[in-house]
């Protein structure tokens, strides 16, 4: 039995296995964990799957030895290949090309870390590959006249696809939409979803749902945005309780946007979910307000306490 290359979601790789030990992290070739074999405030042991062989690094300067020793310790160690696999309960979300072969794939743990990989001659592997499409892309093309819904990930897109919607999402998440996603679905009739982000995620769903609905615009789609009255997102509302036919008639009621509806309604979520600072130095009745802006806003108010302020009020943008 060889260990390498094992992320058919049953089994993990020894680099994997080493790595979930040491509470480590996924890095752009393998992980990230604290070594073992010293007293490691950072992550310092870099661990790597190289076919059969794992390779272990600390830039601390431990020693091989002493790092598989310390690993030995922890029963995280042992020789080759009778590492123990463990079950992983991690949820893939597989990107099919036009005829349904995997292209690449969501990896989604329990704990909803997430990572991309791609299907590389017959075996999955890190990354996201050199072809990247739209979630259920064959389907998207076989079903060429329906309406489309698009979520934001993948768990909601399947949601809705459960209920017998056409439904598809980008790899990613918030942010990472394309213009060449738009330019598959040109033309076509488009109910967009997007996730009720409160202000400390930046309004992220409502700025990605702004990004995408401008884009699909852009490609001739009719797109409508679908307000949830309750619940962060779709999986949200049908946990909530509402049924299938809750959400087509929101759908229904939802009115086609265009571009500067789309900027208006992106501008209600909030008005940039803004913040402000006042301070005063308390000598020349100076005072510095700082307003903190996540995106642009249509307009800024301020209200003073004081009617007899005199106000001076110059933006600057800083990026
Ligand atoms: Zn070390």
């Amino acid at each position: 039995m060889s260990a390498a290359h094992v992320t058919n979601g049953d089994f993990q790789t020894e680099a994997e296995f080493i790595s979930d030990g040491l509470k480590g992290k996924r890095s752009e070739k393998g992980f990230l964990a604290r070594c073992p074999a010293h007293d490691d405030r950072n992550a310092s042991l870099s661990i790597t799957q190289s076919g059969e062989r794992v390779l272990l690094r600390c830039f601390a300067g431990c020693s091989y030895e002493e790092v598989t020793r310390a690993l030995r310790e922890r029963n995280l160690w042992s020789p080759r290949n009778v590492v123990q696999r463990v079950p992983q309960n991690n949820t893939f979300y597989v990107y099919n090309d036009e005829r349904g072969n995997p292209l690449h794939r969501t990896v989604r743990t329990q704990d909803k870390r997430f990572w991309q990989e791609h299907f590389d001659g017959g075996v999955w592997t890190t990354g996201l590959g050199p072809r990247v499409v739209l979630y259920h892309l064959d389907e998207l093309l076989t079903r060429s006249q329906e309406p489309v819904c698009v979520a934001e990930g993948e768990k909601d897109s399947d949601r809705l696809r459960a209920l017998g919607h056409l439904a598809t999402t980008n790899p990613m998440g918030a942010g990472k939409w394309s213009d060449s996603y738009s330019a598959i679905l040109a033309g076509r009739e488009i109910s967009l979803f997007y996730d009720n982000d409160p202000p400390s995620k930046k309004f992220a769903g409502q700025n990605h749902a702004e990004q995408v609905a401008l884009s699909l615009i852009r490609a001739g789609c009719r797109v409508r945005i679908v307000d949830l009255p309750e619940g962060k997102d779709v999986s949200d509302f049908l946990e909530l309780g509402h049924t299938k036919e809750d959400l087509d008639k929101l759908i229904a009621d939802a009115p086609y946007k265009k571009t500067d509806d789309v900027i208006a309604w992106r501008s209600k979520q909030s008005t940039g979910g803004g913040s402000a600072d006042a301070s005063s130095d308390g000598t020349n009745g100076r005072v510095d307000l700082l307003v903190y802006l996540s995106s642009v806003p249509t307009f800024i108010q301020i209200k003073t306490v004081d009617r007899a302020s005199r106000w001076t009020v110059s933006l600057r943008a800083s990026d």
